[in-house]
């Protein structure tokens, strides 16, 4: 295994050795490997890599490294900055795996329980990306959606998320009490400056899903100069309105109860999401 102390060492080291795959907290990449799923030729590790390690500003933004573990986003320094993604990074599993697992991994895995996930893209995150060509900056929708992948040579290097000092939730359902993979999650940040609610939904779909008329009609009933509070019942129609979008009634007849029981899921995350957002 290669342990480079810098990304432009770990770039040079994936372009001198193109089969090599690289490994951060190693969380999945070790379980594809036990379970025989994967057999990579090299390794090179990212862990020495303090500049992705920390985060810094920029334009309003925070720049996150990609090296940040889910145990250091989950901090109170860190949650006063994005409260929605240190949400995600404290119920991220076991604490060995947040101690370990870092969001570059998570984003790369591409799982669609996959914490972060839902945040970022509630947040209309972008991630730049690190290759032998330089870098380049994507949203985390595009890569998430395939439509803009990462390419042969590339690493994760950074997430620019947008901070919005204002409240933002993620609440998600397991099928165990105690640490487990998400049935179903929600990300819900409020942007005032531009009157918006963004709400994703993880788990449910391959990549997560933005039920964006239901945003926009909630917003529209928000009084963003005032209390900022809203009726129960907007809540609740808001939770079905999500619900509904995200797990349409099927063509042919009555959905199978498990999938109705997912939608009613959903339908008490997000209705809970907005009304802690706006309490
Ligand atoms: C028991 C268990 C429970 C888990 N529970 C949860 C959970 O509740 N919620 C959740 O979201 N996840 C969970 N996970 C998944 C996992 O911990 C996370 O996805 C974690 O964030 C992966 O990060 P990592 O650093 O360990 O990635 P690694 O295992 O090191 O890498 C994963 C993949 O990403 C690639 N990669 C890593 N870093 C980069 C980079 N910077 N640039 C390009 N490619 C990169 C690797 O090549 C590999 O393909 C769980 C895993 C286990 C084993």
């Amino acid at each position: 295994m290669t342990l480079p102390a810098s990304l432009d060492e770990a770039v040079a080291a994936l372009a001198a050795m193109p089969a090599a795959v690289p490994v951060a907290g190693g969380t999945d990449l070790m379980a594809a490997v036990n379970s025989g799923l994967l057999r990579p030729a090299a390794l090179v590790g990212l862990g020495r890599i303090s500049e992705i390690r920390g985060w810094s500003y920029a334009d309003g933004h925070a720049v996150l490294g990609a090296g940040l573990t889910h145990a250091r986003m989950g901090r109170p320094d860190f949650a006063a900055l994005i409260p929605a993604l240190a949400a995600a990074a404290r119920a991220a599993g076991p604490p060995q795996i947040r101690n370990a697992g870092t969001l570059g991994g998570n984003i790369a895995t591409a799982a669609p329980t996959g914490d972060a996930l839902p945040v970022l893209a509630a947040l209309e995150a972008t991630v730049v990306l690190a290759g032998p060509q330089g870098s380049r900056e994507v949203p985390v929708g595009h890569l998430l959606a395939g439509r803009d992948p990462l390419r042969p040579g590339e690493l994760l290097a950074y997430v620019r998320a947008p901070l919005l000092h204002a409240p933002q939730v993620f609440l998600k359902a397991t099928a165990r009490t105690g640490p487990g993979r998400a049935i179903a999650s929600v990300a819900l940040v409020l942007d005032p400056a531009r009157r918006g609610v963004r709400c994703a939904v993880g788990a449910v779909a391959p990549m997560p899903l933005r039920p964006l008329e239901a945003e926009a009609w909630v917003a529209g009933l928000i009084d963003w100069d005032g209390t900022r509070t809203l009726d129960p019942q907007v809540t609740g129609v808001f939770g079905e309105y999500v619900a509904m979008a995200c797990i349409p009634d099927a063509v042919d007849g009555e959905l199978p109860p498990a999938v109705a029981h997912l939608r009613r899921t959903v339908a008490a995350l997000a209705r809970r999401a907005l009304g802690r957002a706006l309490s």
